[in-house]
């Protein structure tokens, strides 16, 4: 396979775009090097590069791309936005509508507000939850991703009960010393850190199904016992669903797993590929928010007329019967043919799958903390990569990333991928 005129356009890149990309996820630099591949355009489950190459999707844009790319209903929707006017400044009817939908499809959303991105909606509910009990204090996740404001971009301290610190350079330290870091999956280490920090905690932050390494799914029991222990301690939870709300079913992971949060971030699928944030939850805690309450939350873009009605087709196309069910069964099938083809040349793989979502580790584990998961070969995961993209298969560049089937995947597209795993798995034996 070609990729003259990609690695041409990524060295021009590098000379205008700091890294030559404008999320740093998108560089092959967890996947030992290289020029990313460089789209031109997207149909369906398909993308196709500049040198004319054609690739099935898994990317799907790191989520979003539920319905595959140019879904007729979202482009007319995007379409008829664009003719009436993209963004007024104004109320609209159409985010009431939207707001109506978040709501029946995840009733935890008592009242909603839209902005545009998940960081800002993460952001957000943080902020709501501080203003709400009065405290400072935040518990989250190892290796859970929330976007990249301030209280997210913290590691952990040196234990799991210690106060963190800056995961990035320019994060103040005093920032990061207001947030607790704990395994995900860890009923032990969370009560640890509620026991001594309980009374100081304003929230505890959630992935209720992981998707940032690997899709990881909560043990039994692990988000009801944080819901009580965080309850007990006067502490709001929020679920960071920017990932799951609407991939796995047509609701949040809270309705699929019956478990419910005090406020939600949404992102990513609910904006059918346009930008997107929302947040919501509790009546009486999202009355803190401005202009009713004291806590400061805005945007010029927010609720633009684009990203709602682009976001209200996508809903509809997902609302439509047998959609997860297509998602599931297809998911069903590529995990059988991965797993098949590694015994078949004796790799050592384990998949975590919900739905039409996986991750393929590297590894005889099984994954359900993130230090499972950096454990795994990272090495061989870059090498596989690029041998799945020379035959025509797009994946994320990174080993903690999920693959995501959309609507638009066919079973012959199963079909091509596993073949093309079959072969990746025989080069990497050699
Ligand atoms: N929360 C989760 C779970 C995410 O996976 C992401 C992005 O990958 C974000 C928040 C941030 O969303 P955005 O990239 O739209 O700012």
């Amino acid at each position: 396979m070609q990729h003259t005129n990609s690695e041409r356009l990524h060295e021009e890149a590098l000379k205008v775009i700091v890294g030559g990309v404008n999320s740093p996820s998108r560089s092959y630099k967890a996947v030992g090097g290289g020029s990313p591949v460089v789209m031109e355009r997207g149909q369906g489950a398909y993308f196709f590069d500049v040198d004319g190459n054609q690739y099935i999707d898994y990317l799907a844009a790191y989520g979003p791309i539920i319905t595959g790319h140019a879904h007729p209903h979202i482009t007319k929707a995007i379409t008829r936005a664009a003719e009436t006017g993209v963004l007024y400044g104004t109320p609209t009817p159409h985010e009431i509508t939207f707001a109506k939908m978040l709501q029946e499809a995840i009733p935890s959303l008592e009242k909603v507000r839209f902005m545009n991105s998940g960081t800002e909606a993460v952001m957000t509910t943080i902020r709501v939850a501080r203003a709400y009990t009065g405290r400072n204090k935040l518990i989250k996740f190892a290796g859970c991703y929330h976007g990249h404001s301030d209280p997210v971009l913290v590691a952990a301290g040196s234990g799991p009960s210690t106060l963190g610190t800056p995961d990035s350079a320019g994060v103040p330290k005093a920032i990061a010393s207001d947030v607790i870091t704990v395994p995900f999956n860890d009923i032990k280490s969370f009560k640890a850190a509620m026991d001594k920090w309980g009374q100081e905690i304003a929230a505890v932050l959630v992935e209720p199904i992981v998707g940032n390494f690997g899709i990881v799914e909560p043990l039994e029991g692990f988000l009801q016992s944080i819901n009580d222990i965080t309850h007990q301690a006067g502490a709001l939870v929020i679920y960071d669903e920017v990932i799951t709300a609407f991939r796995f079913t047509y609701g949040g992971a809270q309705d699929l797993l019956g478990v419910k949060p005090d406020l939600t971030a949404l992102g990513k699928v609910i904006g059918g590929g346009l930008p997107i944030g929302a947040y919501g939850g509790k009546k009486d805690i999202m009355d803190k928010v401005a202009p009713i309450g004291p806590a400061y939350q805005a945007g010029t873009h927010a609720g633009n007329p684009a990203s709602i009605l682009s976001g209200i087709a996508c809903l509809e196309v997902l609302k439509q019967d047998g959609v997860y069910e297509h998602l599931d069964r297809l998911g069903a099938l590529l995990e059988k043919g991965i797993l098949e083809a590694a015994e078949n040349n004796n790799i050592s793989i384990t998949i975590n799958r919900l739905k039409g979502a996986l991750t393929v580790y590297f590894t005889e584990e099984k994954i359900f903390n993130y230090e499972q998961a950096e454990n795994t070969d990272g090495e061989t995961f870059g090498k596989f990569f690029k041998l799945m993209v020379e035959q025509g298969v797009m994946l994320a560049p990174s080993k903690y990333e999920a693959w995501f089937i959309t609507i638009a995947h066919t079973e012959e597209d199963i079909d091509a991928t596993i073949h093309a795993v079959n072969n990746a798995f025989e080069s990497l034996q050699e």
